[in-house]
């Protein structure tokens, strides 16, 4: 395993991503680097590339180039024998662990109970036995505020209930940092507040986090650092006050009107 003695001081760096479907280029070169307990809220117009760039980092798609280290260490993207578009595998398990996703439509197991949801992946990933996993996902759930659904299956909660266990379920891998992409987005509005709530005190915790979203009071009073793509590109990026009161470049003041 690769350490660069320069990256090891931040929990992720990402080097010039690029992702191309077919003729379609989506990604141009998009890097990214987060410290320790950095919240870096991702913005952009719809299409503009930000799952694709989530997706790319944790490996649910093979970017073309680009790097990207976790703690300094290399992920090896590719295996290199195997067709162009397959994941390494045994990175994949490494990377699942270490960079936990949560997803705008929950992708909870419908068959399973909460519990089971968030044991899952501790059991059979981290190999951890029953009795650790299932303490570790309790604490967890109380810390989103499920403690009385233990045994409820997904259809029997609210949005806002559901999403707060995917994030249960994401945290009790105890990931270096936490993946959200558009994690509010498929929420009644009354429900939206709940989630937020929990993903601020993720933050105030201390936890590292990427989040692709739409809330701009989120972004604004949470993130330490903020990227705005478009096109596939970082148009603009630095500090949400900097930002949000004196945006740079013209697509990013027309992209904060058009959210007002
Ligand atoms: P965003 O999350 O910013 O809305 P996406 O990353 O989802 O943007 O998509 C960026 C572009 O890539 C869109 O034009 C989308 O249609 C296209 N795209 C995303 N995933 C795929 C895929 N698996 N195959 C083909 N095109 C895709
Ligand atoms: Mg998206």
């Amino acid at each position: 395993m690769l350490l660069d003695q320069q990256s090891a001081s931040f929990a992720l760096v990402v080097e010039d991503i690029h992702k191309s479907f077919g003729t379609l280029e989506v990604l141009k070169g998009v890097s990214l680097a987060a410290q320790n307990q950095d919240v870096i809220a991702i913005l952009g117009a719809s299409g503009s590339g930000k799952s694709t760039f989530l997706r790319c980092i944790n490996l649910l798609e093979v970017p073309d180039r680009g790097r990207v280290r976790i703690k300094g260490e290399l992920v090896e993207m590719r295996e290199r024998k195997g067709p162009r578009d397959a994941a390494n595998p045994k990175q994949v398990e490494r990377l699942r662990a270490r960079l936990s996703m949560v997803f705008q439509q929950f992708n909870l197991w419908a068959h399973m109970t909460v519990l089971e949801n968030v044991i899952e992946a501790p059991l059979h990933v981290l190999k951890l036995d029953k009795k650790t996993a299932t303490l570790r996902a309790e604490e967890m759930l109380e810390k989103v505020g499920l403690t009385s659904k233990l045994h409820a299956y997904p259809a029997q909660l609210s949005g806002g209930q559901q999403q707060r266990v995917a994030i249960a379920r994401a945290l009790a891998m105890e990931p270096d940092v936490l993946l959200f992409d558009e994690p509010t987005s498929a929420l009644d509005p009354e429900m939206v507040g709940e989630v937020l709530k929990v993903m601020r005190d993720l933050a105030k915790e201390g936890r590292t986090m990427l989040v692709v979203t739409h809330e701009m009071g989120f972004a604004r009073e949470v993130a330490s650092k903020v990227m705005f793509l478009h096109k596939g590109k970082t148009e603009e990026e630095g500090k949400p006050t900097e930002m949000f009161t004196k945006p740079q470049t013209i697509r990013f003041q027309q992209f904060l009107s058009s959210t007002l």
